[in-house]
């Protein structure tokens, strides 16, 4: 029998539970567990005035941005649109049925008012790192290191070829917010200072994004997400934006890695990462700092004309010299010379050579050096570390380590693909910064909720 029609009714009076009517399930409530706002407003409290008109709470602020980057809403408008629809997110922000939610202009002023200047979002993201540690989430012996290039709010429409880019013709009086976080990080080594080659175009809207053609396809203006996560269940440890450079990115590392140290006390036994990471200079970091590089050797000593390189002599530490596959030394002084100057070039490379009468003589010439009268071979100046790297690529660890790193790429696609970070909202590198550390702070607080969801209470009749 079909029931009556359904008619809209108009009661006066209701008896509702905002608790009541939040699914048990729901993964806002797995959150909210892990969610410790506390003391958040100690932290705010030298940035607020203590005469005028009370402020809107920063912790309805910060959890309704929770909301958003955990479940994809970046737009701030559509964001307030959703919390004065949702139950649930209403619940999660302590906002009952008929309390106002804040207007979405808020957020923008907070953001560029007290909020970066207390650093709130990362005091936020390293809140939720300590309750992952306190959780035994982290254990800070294996960590990975990675990128991802995140599209800017730009357009080549609006950019300026390099040919014609002059950062001294801005003047920053008259320049948007974008531009004057540009000028203001020109000496940073994660902006700026990271490279001194221009990029081919520079954008108006936002000069600090950089255009890249890295993914192999059509050129656009981006930033860098820079994850350092511990592999023990992919927790992110640190983030951090730099431009889309990969100086910049690897610079990052020593960033977080010393940031992590100093924060939480956490110093990895190895790290991995991919090539990228295998400079020498990087390599010999890590080395004096007795972190094992679990990453593949830089190297372009490589060959492609058939001929043996570098890899196929043996290195003998103890003579400083070289031993090619024909059992000739090869060395880098054969006497004493009186100038203490002769010898490694300035850049920290030295050069070896065998003697030119035993490579003359040798039946292995066309597959050594068949184009000149002796071999060279040059080492540069971490080349021990980079042996280290290379030593640690034949072991079983390596190889677990190789699919480790596979986590910080799993972290990316979930922030691009369930989290919807493919295109940044905000602009310059701070807007950046606060856009990656949002959503590294969801994604923890998300692999949280899932580890450990909220017990399943009996639903009150
Ligand atoms: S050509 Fe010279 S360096 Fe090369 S294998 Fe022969 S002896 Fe050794």
């Amino acid at each position: 029998m079909m029931g009556p029609r359904q008619e809209a009714q108009a009661s006066l009076f209701y008896e509702f539970s905002l608790e009541d009517h939040v699914p048990q399930s729901h993964l806002l409530r797995s959150i909210d567990q892990f969610v410790d706002l506390a003391g958040i407003r100690a932290h705010l409290t030298d940035f607020y005035s203590h005469t005028g008109r009370p402020s809107i709470d920063p912790e309805l602020l910060i959890r309704m941005l929770l909301v958003g980057y955990c479940f994809g809403i970046r737009s701030e408008r559509r964001l307030c649109e959703e919390v004065y629809l949702n139950l649930a997110y209403r619940w999660f922000c302590r906002l009952d049925l008929t309390d106002r939610v804040p207007d979405h202009s808020t957020f923008s002023k907070n953001r560029h008012g007290r909020f970066r200047e207390s650093e709130l979002l990362r005091h936020l993201f390293e809140t939720t790192v300590a309750r992952c540690i306190a959780e035994g989430l982290v254990s800070g012996q294996r960590m990975a290191i990675d990128a991802s290039l995140i599209e800017a709010d730009a357009n080549k429409q609006n950019s300026t070829p390099k040919e014609e880019w002059d950062a001294s013709d801005i003047d920053p009086a008259d320049a948007p917010r974008a531009v004057r976080e540009y000028l203001d990080t020109l000496d940073e080594a994660a902006f700026g200072a990271a490279s001194k080659v221009q990029p081919k175009f520079t954008s108006h809207s936002d000069p600090a994004s950089q255009w890249t053609a890295a993914r192999k396809g059509p050129a656009f203006f981006s930033y860098s997400d820079n994850y350092l996560i511990d592999t023990d269940h992919g927790v992110i440890v640190d983030v951090e934006a730099t431009r889309s450079i990969r100086q910049a990115e690897v610079g990052s590392t020593k960033t977080m890695l010393k940031r992590v140290k100093a924060k939480f006390d956490l110093h990895p036994e190895r790290l991995i990462a991919d090539t990228a990471y295998g400079t020498g200079p990087m390599l010999g970091w890590l080395v004096d700092r007795k972190i094992a590089p679990h990453i593949p050797v830089f190297d372009k000593s490589g060959r492609n004309d058939g001929t043996w390189t570098r890899a196929d002599f043996e290195w003998d530490a103890e003579n400083d010299q070289y031993i090619c596959p024909e059992g000739h030394a090869l060395k880098q002084f054969r006497r004493n010379y009186s100038d203490p100057n002769r010898g490694p070039t300035g850049k920290g490379t030295a050069r070896y050579r065998a003697l030119k009468l035993t490579c003359q003589a040798c039946p292995s010439k066309p597959k050594c050096c068949p184009n000149a009268d002796a071999r060279k071979i040059t080492r540069e100046e971490h080349e021990d570390a980079r042996q280290v790297a290379r030593d640690i690529a034949k072991t079983r660890q390596y190889e677990i380590s190789m699919k480790l790193r596979k986590k910080v790429e799993m972290l990316f696609a979930h922030l691009k693909r369930i989290l919807g970070l493919r295109r940044l909202r905000l602009r310059g590198p701070c807007g950046a910064n606060d856009e990656f550390l949002l959503a590294a702070t969801a994604q923890n607080l998300r692999k949280l909720a899932k580890i450990f969801p909220a017990p399943q209470k009996p639903r009150t009749a």
